[in-house]
Order: C-alpha cells, then structure tokens, then sequence
C-alpha cells in the first residue's frame, strides 16, 4: 500500500476537540483537513480546510465528502456504522466499521474481551428493567449501571449502593439497554495509548494515571506510578487488544488496577484519549500525530514521555461567573493551554485543559492544579 503522503487531504468525522488537534497537527504536517459534521462552526470544523454539515445519515453529502479526501478517521465513537460503510466502497476507512461497531457498545465491547480472555469488571447485560434484580443479585452492591450505547463522559451513569437506587435504575433501563457492573476497589486508573498501523505495525505509550471527578476525567499524569510489572502488563493487553480489532489509528484502553494489583479493562476507544493530551508536550510524536501517521501508512513516531507531564480539563462548570481568568492561569510559567473554541459553556462541558511539564508528575500535576485554581477552577483535590 502506498503511503499518503503530505499534500494529501484527511477527512474526519465528527466536529469536536479531537478532531480540532488532529487538524491542527496535519496543517503543519502540510494536509489538508475536511471535516464533517452534524453543526456548523464545530472546533474541529473552526481550524479545518474545509467543514461540510451534513447528517450522518445523509448519503449525498457522505458521497461528495469521500470524493474529496484520501481517508477517513473518527474523531467521535457514535458514528453510525452505515455511514461507514457508505464511505468505505469510495475511501480508505480507519479505523474501519468493525473496530466501531464492538467498540460503541459496552454489551458487545464486554462481549470482545470476554472472547479475547482479556481481564474486566464482572458485568451482566441488561436488555431491559426486569432484568436488574437478577443481575444485582448475581453481583451484589454496590454497582455501576451503564448505558449500553452512547455513554460518554459519566452520562448515563449511576451508582448503585443499594435497594434505595433502584428506582432510579429501572426509570434508566426503561429508556434502553445497559450493563451492571461490580464495582471496582481500585487503587488507580491508568490508560494506555497506542498507535496502530496498516501493517499491524504499533508503538505503544507508557501508562497514563487518571483521576476522575463524577465519573468525568479531571487530571491525567505520566508517567504513571505503576509497577513496572503492571505497566508492561497494560501495554501487552492494549497491543493484543489493537490486534484483535485489527484497528488502524489510535486506540486508548483504560484500565483500573485493583487493590490486590490486578489489571481490568474498563474501556476501549479506537481514537484519541483525553487522558492522551499530555503527549503533545511529553511526547516526540502525540497521539494526533501517531493518529495521522497510521492512518496514512507513514512510520510511526516515537511515543515515549521525554519528560514528566500532567493535564487538568477545564470543564464549562468554570464559565459559571463568566470567563475564567486567564492571565492568572498563564502566570503558571509551564502551563500550555488548549482551548476549543466552544460557544456555549455548560457544567461537564469540555471546553479546553492545560498541560504543564515538570521534573516530576507530581510537580506537573501541582503546576496544572495551582493554575486552574488561579483562574477560578475547583480546589486542587487531596491525594
Ligand atoms: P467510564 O465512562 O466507564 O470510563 O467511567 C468513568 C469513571 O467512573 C471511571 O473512570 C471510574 O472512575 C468510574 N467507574 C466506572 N465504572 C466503575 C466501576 N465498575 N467501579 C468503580 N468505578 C467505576
């Protein structure tokens, strides 16, 4: 297969952040960028050649987009097979349909890992209401009720601590499907990105740490503070996993590594990972360059932390009292700041983050954590 090589044009479905960092990564990597999307003025479309706004589901307009770029990658999971399939018959595709299709799902991405012996949370699948009593039964409280589809970010979350929360829960599965999972006594989160190409050809980045606040990523730090036994577990299962998909671009696996030391998978993105920022600045190549190295068939670049870094998000919750104070955050002298170019700020609304380097991750994480307090961010949590 021939590379496609700079002058080429990428085309990426779904307007959001990450799509707006591949953009900015391939004009200066010398391709062009379309980007298409369901809104006008998305923060992808905003930085791209071109922005064309059409609806998934649109035939004519998927048509006239593959007629005007080399590839298609994702930027956004819930892309509706279909319209992967219509482009597919005129373009490359990467990551392909079936990638997409085991991974937008929790039932059928649990389904993956069970059929690849790959370590996850105990999960029962909920086709409807009457079928929480057994699972609750089966795994016991508490326990995480997702949705099966389209969740992202905590939504469509719920903690079940006990028969108080059922209400609530059945109300849930009463508007779709979902997963019960047994909760996890973790002692970290970490997330491993990886870049995979045509060839099967990967480099994998070392483990990433992640704290969350109500279920939403909050700060990320590498490198991770895992064994090293734990870390080259993580990247075995993210390599083998990327190979089972046969997926091409970039994949994220998230993992919580329990009390007692054990690794399980908790998700799977075929694209980049939030918790993936940092290696804009850590890394020789990010994870939006490895994404449009592999997508184009070009080498892979070098995917280890030169440097300890740490990333904290700026959620829309600090455009409560108007615009956060920036000058104050940019006192932070090591502090990069991303913004995405969103109109409207809402609470959890990922409007930008800011990574700092450091000597250490955990100086990084005070640098971010001071400066986001400085522009009027939440108060940095205890450890
Ligand atoms: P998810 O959207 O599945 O990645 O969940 C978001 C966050 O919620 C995770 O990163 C955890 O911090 C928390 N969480 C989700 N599932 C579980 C679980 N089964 N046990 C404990 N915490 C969980």
């Amino acid at each position: 297969m021939n590379p496609i090589l700079p002058g080429a044009t990428i085309g990426v479905l779904g307007g959001g952040q990450l799509g707006r960092m591949l953009a900015q990564v391939a004009g200066r990597m010398g391709y062009r960028t379309v980007v298409f999307s369901p809104s006008s003025g998305s923060p992808a479309g905003q930085v791209a050649d071109l922005e064309i706004v059409a609806e998934y589901q649109d035939g004519q307009a998927l048509a006239s987009f593959a007629e005007r770029v080399d590839v298609v990658t994702i930027e956004f999971e819930n892309i509706p097979i279909k319209a992967l399939e219509v482009l597919e018959s005129i373009v490359p595709v990467r990551p392909g349909p079936r990638a997409l299709f085991t991974t937008q799902n929790r039932a059928r991405e649990k389904e993956f890992l069970i059929a690849n012996g790959i370590p996850h949370a105990d999960s029962v699948h909920l086709a409807g209401p009457h079928d929480l009593l057994p699972a609750l039964e089966r795994l016991g409280a508490p326990a995480v009720l997702k949705t099966a589809g389209f969740g992202y970010d905590g939504k469509g979350q719920l903690l079940l601590r006990g028969p108080d929360d059922n209400d609530a829960a059945l109300a849930q599965l009463r508007s779709g499907a979902g997963v019960l999972e047994r909760f996890v006594e973790f002692r970290r989160e970490i997330s491993v990105v990886l870049a995979r190409s045509p060839s099967g050809e990967t480099r994998v980045c070392p483990p990433i740490e992640n704290r969350h606040r109500s279920h939403i990523l909050d700060v990320s730090r590498a490198p991770a503070d895992c064994s090293t036994t734990a870390a080259r577990q993580a990247l075995d299962i993210a390599d083998a996993i990327a190979d089972a998909l046969d997926a091409v671009g970039v994949v994220c696996v998230e993992f919580f590594e329990t009390n007692t030391g054990e690794l399980l998978v908790n998700e799977i993105a075929p694209r980049p990972h939030n918790s993936g920022h940092l290696t804009i600045e850590a890394c020789a190549a990010s994870q939006f360059e490895q994404q449009l190295r592999a997508i184009c068939g070009l080498p892979l670049g070098d995917f280890r932390f030169l440097v300890p870094a740490a990333m904290a998000n700026l959620l829309g919750d600090m455009w409560e009292q108007g615009e956060p104070d920036w000058p104050a955050l940019l006192a932070g002298e090591s502090v990069a700041l991303h913004l995405y170019g969103k109109e409207e700020a809402r609470p959890g609304r990922k409007m930008g983050h800011i990574t700092a380097v450091a000597e250490s991750p955990a100086a990084a994480v005070r640098a971010v954590e001071a400066a986001r307090v400085a522009a009027g961010g939440p108060r940095a949590a205890r450890r």
